[in-house]
């Protein structure tokens, strides 16, 4: 079904040594309680608890608990096909600071392979199965598909269409006929982004990676033949330090420092979770409405025609139009598709202030 679902996986612990008596480990995940809450204790030792749809809390890979990749497949990205073959657009994100395993997740690495490809691998590769890839890098869109020899990779244009929306002008689209095809594709796009960031050692925390399986099917409407297209999204986004109010306080005078996707992208997913909220508990009073005007029928408008005009105060705005990643994603988020964000954290103590923003941003979105 459509809506938003907030998940939290911690990764394990790295440098055991870091969990010693110098720091703390930060976390208190309760088991006990259920997979639904955790709590962090603040600096002033006063329990803080965040709820989510679920948590991978544990942080031992020998632990029986520990999440491995194929049980997170099982479980998300199981679903993000599911959705997708009823029709809905879906998009996965993977959230969190630098080194927190977003691309673990992700993408994985060889012996340990993460959500995109595994998605790819029971994906139906048929002519009507379309993959792109690309990046946003300082609210520039570059093609991750696209070099054939050409050393500058240009920024596409973002344009609109008046029927099927936002789209990226002369990004490339690929259409493969088996798993390997598909993993090549893969690779070089993760590549790519790679060799971009040995220009600027810290380009890969700071662009947001978003590949894209957009499907058709064909179905029969009305005794007519009819096509469904839907999207899956799976974005490895930039490091969430990026989005930190106070890491960006200090670096207002660089403004590129500030990135306004991920920004904006936790303004547009709380406000939909408001909206949706907000809908539910509406849907009954509208449909009366409804009934008695006998005309606008019970949908509610998500979409937001005119910014701050006469809407009314019933649903907030999404200010969608303003990031790259928000306008791009715009009909894969709210409305009726299926959006999963994974909060990926660190345990280790020395990155306590980061993992607490991230939890705070993950638990905006319900
Ligand atoms: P990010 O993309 O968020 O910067 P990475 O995905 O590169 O972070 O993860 C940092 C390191 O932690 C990598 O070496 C990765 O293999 C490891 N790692 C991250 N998450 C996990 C996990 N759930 N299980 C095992 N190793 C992990
Ligand atoms: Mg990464």
């Amino acid at each position: 079904p459509p809506g938003v679902s907030v998940i939290s996986r911690y990764r394990p612990q790295i440098f055991k040594t870091a969990c010693t008596s110098l720091y703390r480990l930060c976390l208190c995940v309760d088991p006990q309680l259920d997979s639904r809450s955790e709590g962090a204790v603040d600096s002033r030792e006063k329990l803080l608890e965040f709820g989510f749809d679920y948590c991978y809390w544990s942080v031992d890979a020998e632990d029986p608990q520990y999440a491995s990749q194929e049980e997170v497949f099982q479980d998300l990205g199981v679903s993000v096909l599911a959705g997708a073959s009823e029709g809905y657009n879906v998009c996965l994100f993977a959230y969190g600071q630098t080194g927190s395993g977003k691309t673990y997740t992700m993408m994985g690495s060889q012996d340990s392979i993460g959500l995109t490809p595994r998605i790819c691998e029971v994906s139906p590769l048929a002519a009507a199965t379309r993959f792109t890839f690309l990046e946003i890098y300082n609210e520039r869109v570059r093609d991750l598909l696209k070099l054939g020899g050409q050393k500058k990779r240009e920024t596409l244009r973002v344009r609109e269409h008046p029927e099927k929306g936002p789209y990226v002008q002369d990004l490339s689209q690929h259409v493969v006929t088996d798993y390997k095809q598909a993993l090549d594709l893969l690779e070089e796009g993760v590549t790519n982004r790679i060799t971009a960031a040995t220009h600027n050692h810290e380009a890969s925390s700071r662009s947001h990676a978003i590949f894209t399986i957009q499907y058709t099917q064909a179905i029969l409407e009305n005794n007519l033949p009819s096509e469904i297209v839907s999207k899956i999204n799976l974005v490895d986004l930039a490091g969430s330090e990026r989005a930190d109010p106070h890491y960006c306080r200090d670096r207002l005078t660089e403004g590129s420092s500030i990135n306004k996707s991920l920004v904006t992208l936790g303004i547009v997913i709380s406000a939909l979770a408001q909206n949706s909220q907000m809908s539910n508990s509406c849907q009954s009073i509208n449909s009366m409405a409804s009934e008695g005007e006998g005309s606008l029928g019970g949908s509610l408008n998500l979409s937001n025609s005119g910014r701050g005009g006469g809407g009314g105060r019933r649903h907030c705005f999404i200010p969608y139009r303003d990031s790259v990643l928000t306008w791009l994603l715009k009909d894969s988020l709210g409305g009726n598709s299926k959006t999963i964000m994974i909060a990926t954290v660190s345990p280790s103590g020395s990155s306590y202030n980061e993992t607490l923003s991230t939890l705070r941003y993950a638990a905006h979105a319900k």
